[in-house]
């Protein structure tokens, strides 16, 4: 199936394909079946050189095309990424193992970014400022930054390359990018999609991919002064240390780690619609969103009838095969997090939290891979779970209640990371209280909408330990550039800013 599928995508005769075990290689695993669905060579240090040299190189001709005409080439991206939407989708599915609605969802984004970004190649704004000087132009523009370096988390495995790269792309950048090695297959194609079509219009070495060791290939990125931004999404111990090895150099970073995204629900909410957007929040992607919901805190009044209408909730949903109709909760990536997952239940239940559903691993006929049952822990009475601080990788949700909407506000806020957030609600008070400055402390802040699945429209990105970057939408474009402030003397008298006199 995987052949047929690189056929579809135009990966089949890529020479970093390899047959699994050879050495120099790794192995991509399905999560769904944990069988292999190929092996990928893996990229040396010369290697890395290689395609850095050749994003610079690109990059000198890049910068100069007027950036609508780069945007003529992001639109034809965006139409070829339409045309292998499906199968992009599918090898999605296949290589990290989110449903396929939600593989088809992720190139989905893609494709709306890049229409974006056309647009955006219109409207890369300076600003004109009143000179305090007779006879002076002041003004800023914004001019392309370079090479940059993308580092992806293996959840998004194409829409976080693609938030970078087609911003980056109209900016007059070239990329560079780093996928994770469990899903090098995706990244392949993807890169591959937006080479050839730029390619074929006569840009070569804008999209370029360097699959390799964090120790080889992504050390020797975070260290090269040749890419002065590297934009990486991963945890927040990954984070912290390309924030470090960066910052040293006086590179750039964009930083899109990790999240521990809690959700209120006041006395007032709509519980027709509060729920399925928890269980959505929750359990999509099989808690394998920097999104996901991990914590929910729910006012002490509703708490028994909202425990007990998501366990009615969970009890529906659907885990097995990942690319069968019907399945909401596919595999987690690997055992490791599967281990994870057991490892915080154990730590949950040790600290008094009570298991209301789930907690174990889940068997799908037929299929060895890494399915876990989501899972609901509620805190005891102290409503103190120490686990809860943590970002497991995995659907757990605790649950915690609530007296007051400060205390609830101040409990979403006590992590140490600040992604998303939500309350549910039907109070304008409470919706307000909760977006004020002295409200939620998160990058993305909501209101009758679950803590995931954000639009591209907005600037996607969180707080503290969650690293400060923001992407996609709004004016996230500025991290891809330069800003140059200009003051053009067009008088005959040398004027000196603030009066000063110096005959
Ligand atoms: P991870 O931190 O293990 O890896 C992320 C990326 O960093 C991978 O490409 C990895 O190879 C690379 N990396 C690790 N060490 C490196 C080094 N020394 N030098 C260079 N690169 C290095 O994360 P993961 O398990 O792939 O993804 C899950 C995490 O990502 C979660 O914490 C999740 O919340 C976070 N995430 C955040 C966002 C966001 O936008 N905030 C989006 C997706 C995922």
């Amino acid at each position: 199936m995987s052949c047929e599928l690189f056929e579809r995508l135009g990966i089949a005769g890529d020479e970093r394909l390899a047959s699994p075990g050879a050495p120099g290689t790794i192995t991509v695993t399905n999560p769904a079946t944990a069988e292999p669905i190929g092996a990928v060579r893996l990229d040396d240090e010369r290697a890395y050189d290689r395609v850095v040299a050749q994003a610079s190189e690109s990059f000198a001709r890049w910068r100069s095309v007027p950036a609508p005409e780069r945007g003529q080439v992001v639109r034809a991206i965006g139409d070829e990424f339409r045309k292998h939407k499906t199968a992009l989708g599918e090898l999605v599915s296949l290589e990290v193992g989110k449903i396929l609605q939600e593989g088809l969802g992720e190139v989905q984004e893609t494709i709306d970014i890049a229409d974006f970004a056309v647009g955006l190649s219109r409207q890369l704004y300076g600003l004109t400022m009143p000179s305090e000087r007779p006879s002076h132009r002041l003004m800023e523009q914004w001019h392309p930054l370079g090479p940059i370096g993308v580092i992806s988390a293996f959840n998004f495995p194409n829409a976080v390359w693609a938030w970078n790269a087609m911003l980056a792309a109209v900016c007059g950048d070239t990329i560079v990018w780093k996928p994770s090695l469990f899903a090098p297959l995706t990244a392949m194609a993807s890169n591959a999609i937006a080479d050839r079509v730029a390619r074929a219009l006569g840009h070569p070495g804008i999209f370029n991919l360097v699959i390799g060791a964090d120790q080889v290939v992504g050390e020797r990125l975070i260290a090269d002064s040749r890419l002065p931004l590297v934009s990486a999404t991963g945890s927040c111990r990954m984070g912290k240390h390309v924030g470090a090895a960066v910052a040293q150099r006086f590179g750039r970073c964009l930083l899109e780690l990790g999240g521990n995204n809690a959700a209120i629900i006041d006395q007032t909410a709509d519980l027709k619609l509060t729920i399925p957007a928890i269980v959505f929040a929750a359990v999509g992607t099989a808690g394998q969103r920097c999104t996901s919901t991990r914590r929910l805190i729910v006012h002490e009044s509703i708490m028994d009838d909202v425990c007990r209408r998501l366990v009615a909730a969970y009890k529906t949903v659907r885990i097995g095969d990942p690319l069968k109709d019907g399945t909401l909760v596919g595999p987690l990536i690997n055992q490791r997090s599967v281990d994870g997952f057991l490892a915080a239940i154990d730590a949950a239940k040790q600290q008094g939290g009570e298991v209301l559903a789930g907690g174990a691993k889940a068997e799908v006929a037929g299929l060895r891979g890494f399915y876990v049952q989501p899972t609901i822990i509620r805190a005891p009475k102290s409503n103190r779970l120490a686990i809860a601080s943590d970002e497991t990788f995995a659907p757990i949700l605790y649950v915690f209640s609530f007296k007051t909407l400060d205390e609830a506000i101040a409990m979403q806020n006590g992590v140490a990371q600040g992604l998303t957030s939500a309350i549910f609600t039907d109070s304008v008070r409470a919706a307000e209280a909760f977006l004020a400055a002295s409200g939620s402390d998160c990058g993305i802040a909501n209101v009758n909408a679950g803590t995931s699945g954000a639009e591209i429209g907005g600037a996607f990105g969180g707080e503290k330990e969650t690293g400060g970057g923001r992407e996609s939408g709004s004016d996230s474009w500025k991290a891809y550039m330069r800003r140059q402030t200009n003051t053009v003397n067009f008088g005959t008298e040398l004027k000196l800013a603030q009066g000063i006199r110096f005959d």
